[in-house]
């Protein structure tokens, strides 16, 4: 049996097997969330996504967490948002599959996500919420060496719409927003 729950904070202090970066396609760093763990893991991250090349849209690769208490770094490049034309909803659901893939193939216990798409890609936040929420617990259903997985948020908006998608399935919420 696996848990998962939606938690304020900063993905880049999560003591965690594997936390998962919000990329894009370039790999070589950005804003946001992929801006903050490449702060945080140090300059050997740039040169290590250097030599991986790259990564397509909805898919994940993996690289090791350096400065970070994270073993990994599981980096997923999600859709930018573009009115729901370009497959975006089924891509969004390949970065959550993929990169819980990857945690499997690389022994992880536990793994955190940030909410992939939803800043500077702009993916309506209710939305990609149900879809990675409802990806993420059917992926658990399986038997793997996932223990936990966390959803963080590091906003209130965020957080107040996993937590809204967490109660619709009745599931309880850890801290209330
Ligand atoms: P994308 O380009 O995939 O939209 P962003 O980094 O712009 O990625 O935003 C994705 C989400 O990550 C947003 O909800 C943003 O608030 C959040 N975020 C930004 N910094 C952090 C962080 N240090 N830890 C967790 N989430 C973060």
């Amino acid at each position: 049996m696996s848990n998962f729950s939606v938690v304020k904070g900063n993905i880049v202090n999560m003591k965690v097997d594997a936390i998962v970066n919000a990329a894009n396609t370039s790999l070589m760093g950005g804003d946001g969330v992929d801006g903050a763990i490449h702060r945080a893991a140090g300059a050997e991250l740039l040169s290590c996504c250097r030599r991986i090349g790259g990564c397509k849209t909805g898919d994940a690769v993996i690289t090791p967490g350096f400065k970070l208490d994270a073993k990994y770094i599981i980096h997923t490049v999600g859709p930018v948002w573009n009115n729901g034309l370009t497959n975006e909803e089924e891509l969004l659901r390949q970065c959550y599959k993929k990169s819980l893939d990857l945690a499997v193939e690389y022994n992880c216990r536990t793994v955190a996500f940030p909410s992939i798409s939803t800043g500077a890609y702009r993916f309506p936040l209710a939305k990609a919420a149900e879809i990675a929420i409802n990806t993420i617990l059917e992926y658990l259903e399986q038997d793997t060496c996932i223990e936990d997985v966390y959803m963080v948020c590091f906003d209130y908006n965020t957080m107040a719409a996993y937590n809204k998608v967490m109660r619709a399935l009745g599931r309880e919420v850890e801290e209330d927003y």
